[in-house]
């Protein structure tokens, strides 16, 4: 059984009177990529930061690898790469400055720095300053910083927050092909459709509590109501649509009534979406 790369273990955190972290249990196991979805404000951050060992919990533990964070901080921060929104890059070094510099605050030797450049997709740029990159070259120069050690767990704080589709995409496919040789990835992100394309797991987190974790697939099979979506020509040819609910005792009738009363011009199935369930469970939106 390969143990679990994660376990965290009603974890709290506050600041002040607010409770941001409310008693967070979840386990994590090797090889996973497991990810953290919530709307701002609900804990994400927070429970990253006591995973790294940023912060410490006001109750509870984590482990990382088998450790108490707290405990066996530098050994296990060796394993772990950590990469957050906010960058801390050094904006008046090039982008191979900085790879170069951190592999050696890292201890890395025998690193090819122009390949990992590459698979960031930056060659090309890696001579010139920081401060001239968009957020989406930051961002992937921070993702090549993460992996410059070859961690077993990757930590992503909304690693596609406000990027570019095309550095959004590179950052996803890095994710996934990490994933491939055997790295646990933890993602936080409000992306629904992200968590959905990449996650094995994924944990809804509101007010500082996980309110369901489970595969995407098993959340819609349980919360999300498969639907038929058509689209009736109504009065003047206008286009309106119609929606029904599937796997219901009258879908039969409904379905049949649709197509004797209406000029159906298109009609298509939907899956719940993760954001259709998060609403349903949370009662609020993501975003
Ligand atoms: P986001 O998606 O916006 O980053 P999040 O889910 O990561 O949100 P956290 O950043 O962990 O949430 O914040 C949880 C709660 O704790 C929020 O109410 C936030 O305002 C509060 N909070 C976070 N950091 C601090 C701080 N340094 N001091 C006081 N309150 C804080």
């Amino acid at each position: 059984m390969p143990e679990n790369a994660i376990v965290a273990e009603n974890l709290v955190y506050r600041y002040g009177d607010l409770v941001a972290v409310d008693g967070i249990s979840f386990e994590v196991a090797e090889g996973e990529i497991f990810s953290f979805l919530g709307p701002n404000g609900a804990g994400k951050t927070t429970t990253v930061s006591m995973l790294i060992g940023q912060r410490r919990p006001h109750e509870g533990r984590a482990l990382l690898l088998g450790k108490d964070i707290t405990r066996e901080t530098p050994e296990i921060q060796a394993q772990i790469g950590v990469c957050f929104e906010v960058t801390n890059l050094y904006e008046e070094m090039t982008g191979i400055e900085n790879l170069r510099l951190f592999a050696r605050l890292f201890g890395v030797r025998d690193l090819d720095i122009d390949a990992l450049i590459d698979r960031v997709g930056l060659t090309g740029r890696a001579g010139d300053k920081v401060s001239g990159y968009s957020k989406g070259m930051k961002q992937r120069l921070m993702v090549a910083r993460s992996l410059l050690h070859q961690p077993r767990v990757l930590f992503m704080d909304e690693p596609t927050e406000g990027l570019d589709p095309v550095s959004a995409e590179a950052i996803r496919n890095i994710i996934l092909e990490e994933n491939e040789r055997g790295v646990t990835v933890f993602l936080t992100t409000h992306d629904m459709q992200e968590a959905d394309r990449l996650s094995d797991r994924v944990a809804f987190i509101d007010r500082g509590e996980i309110v369901a974790l489970d595969t995407p697939h098993n959340l819609k099979q349980q919360y999300g109501k498969r639907m038929v979506v058509a689209e009736v020509r109504g009065p003047d040819d206008r286009r309106e649509q119609r929606e029904i609910e599937l796997d219901q005792s009258d879908t039969p009738e409904k379905l049949q009534t649709l197509f004797q009363e209406n000029d159906v011009v298109t009609i298509h199935s939907r899956e719940a979406s993760l954001e259709d369930i998060f609403i349903e469970i949370t009662g609020r939106e993501l975003a």
